[in-house]
């Protein structure tokens, strides 16, 4: 195999990285630290036409692919055990057109290139809270971040975007040419091709009022309880994510983090969180989106992770206790229950445009055990696991493709889209990789 590298080494303008080389080892590491696999090597893509070597590559030595965006999905589809990654962290450009408010994204971008090249031109698309995170893999699956409420799901600002399927086709997928397919990457991640360029709607941004509010302690729960009341009175203009977590001393902890893009006034709810009780910290002020987007900035390739969510349709007195329960339970820091409002704009789209199935609900839910000690894995996986079914009760929907990790069973990937789209997803599916030899994703089988 070693000799075939080569010749795919000789075919591509990017580089392969294979295990003896010294680069290999941080490459193939994912955000969670529980996923620790060795690929025979890994592609690291510099434009649409390697992506389409390396696919016919892998497909010609019977090799298992995995693509690799930011390398942050939690179930570490990125990596696999002795196949070939593609790699697309070379193909970062973004172009940004202001004059008609579009972006075009490489495929292997992060958040933070494309918030720095939108933010040049006082543009935005609503992507996700971390800047690291990947756009194609965030938007394949969805996307919540702090402009939700405003600008809806990431997904729903996808207005186009280029793909090299598995026969080595460049497929553009928009609304007059592969339409389906559009639809399809709206939520159904990347089970139909590699996407070596997205389309991005844009919308004016300059400032936003924004951060973190901390609170502590007994108050946490009135805390929780005005974060609630906000979120249901707020206006489009304000986006709010919440997360409990516990300290040492299993006291609760909970982050409130706001994002306003209205008028330069505060606005009124902002004095409702501020008075609830247990605030410890207020970190809200005028900043520039790319501060804000660092407000949740977390270390790569720092903790091990096993997350689990549910969307539900409310947030009642009793799920509450149960979360404020459940992180009591964990028993240490830094695991986190993770709240994010679906309110506003995801609302207003029409269903029908986008695969994606959980927009009808009010929040997201998410359960994110996160430690660093090997010899805790069964402890906090269960911990994960438990806390996911005491809030099962108020589910609505399936999983977040976004948050799942590999162990979900089909059900629940089936449920997050509803079964008429599910059957949609799998027709294209069946098109556009019937051998399903992309399947190192939250996978929709081929009929
Ligand atoms: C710290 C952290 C913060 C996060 N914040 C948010 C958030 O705010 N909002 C949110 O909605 N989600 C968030 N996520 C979840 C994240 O959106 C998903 O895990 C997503 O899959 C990550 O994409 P990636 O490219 O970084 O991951 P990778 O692990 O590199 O890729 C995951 C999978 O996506 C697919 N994929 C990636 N790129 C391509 C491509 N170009 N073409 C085809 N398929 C591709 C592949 O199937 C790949 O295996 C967060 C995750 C982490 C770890």
């Amino acid at each position: 195999m070693t000799g075939s590298f080569t010749g795919l080494r000789s075919s591509l303008t990017g580089d392969v990285l294979a295990p003896s080389e010294p680069e290999y080892e941080r490459a193939r590491v994912c955000f969670n630290l529980l996923i620790d696999r060795r690929p025979a090597a890994i592609a690291r893509c510099a434009d649409t036409d390697d992506v389409a070597t390396a696919l016919a590559f892998a497909q010609q030595h019977d090799l298992e692919i995995a693509v690799r965006g930011g390398g942050h999905n939690p179930a570490g589809h990125c990596v696999v055990d002795d196949g070939l990654v593609i790699d697309l962290s070379r193909m970062r450009n973004v172009e940004v057109d202001p004059e008609s408010r579009i972006a075009i994204s490489g495929g292997g971008a992060t958040w933070t290139d494309l918030d720095a090249a939108t933010q040049a031109h006082d543009l935005v698309t609503p992507g996700g809270v971390v800047g690291s995170t990947g756009v194609s893999g965030l938007t394949l699956g969805g996307g919540i971040g702090h402009l939700t409420a405003q600008h809806g799901l990431t997904c729903d600002n996808l207005i186009a975007a280029e793909l090299v399927t598995l026969p080595g086709e460049v497929v553009r997928a928009n609304r007059d040419e592969a339409p389906e397919l559009l639809w399809g990457l709206r939520g159904g991640g990347g089970n139909f091709g590699v996407a070596t360029r997205l389309k991005f709607r844009l919308h004016p941004l300059e400032r936003v009022i924004g951060g973190r509010l901390e609170y502590a302690g007994g108050g946490v729960r009135g805390a929780l309880h005005a974060f609630r009341y906000v979120d249901a009175g707020a206006g489009k203009d304000l986006s709010c994510q919440a997360q409990l977590r516990v300290d040492e001393g299993l006291t609760p902890e909970l982050t409130i983090a706001p994002c306003y893009t209205g008028s330069d006034e505060e606005p009124k709810e902002f004095r409702v969180l501020r008075s609830a009780p247990g605030l410890v910290s207020d970190g809200v002020r005028s900043q520039g989106f790319l501060d804000q987007q660092r407000v949740f900035d977390d270390g790569y390739g720092v903790y091990r992770h096993y997350w689990k969510n549910h969307f539900v349709g409310d947030l009642s007195d009793e799920l509450l206790d149960t979360l404020l329960e459940r992180m009591a339970a964990l028993g240490r820091p830094p695991g986190a229950i993770l709240i994010e409002s679906l309110r506003g704009a995801p609302k207003e789209v029409d269903p029908a445009s986008a695969a994606v199935g959980y927009r009808g609900a009010a929040f997201n839910v998410s359960v994110m055990a996160t430690w660093i000690d090997p010899a805790l894995d069964d402890e906090q996986i269960a911990w994960a696991r438990e806390t996911a079914a005491a809030i099962e009760p108020w589910s609505v929907s399936g999983g977040y493709a976004n948050y799942m990790q590999a162990d979900e069973p089909l059900d629940r990937v089936r449920a997050a889209f509803g079964p008429d789209s599910f059957d949609r997803l799998r027709a294209l599916k069946t098109r556009y990789d019937p051998r399903n030899i992309l399947h190192r994703n939250q996978n929709i089988p081929p009929i």
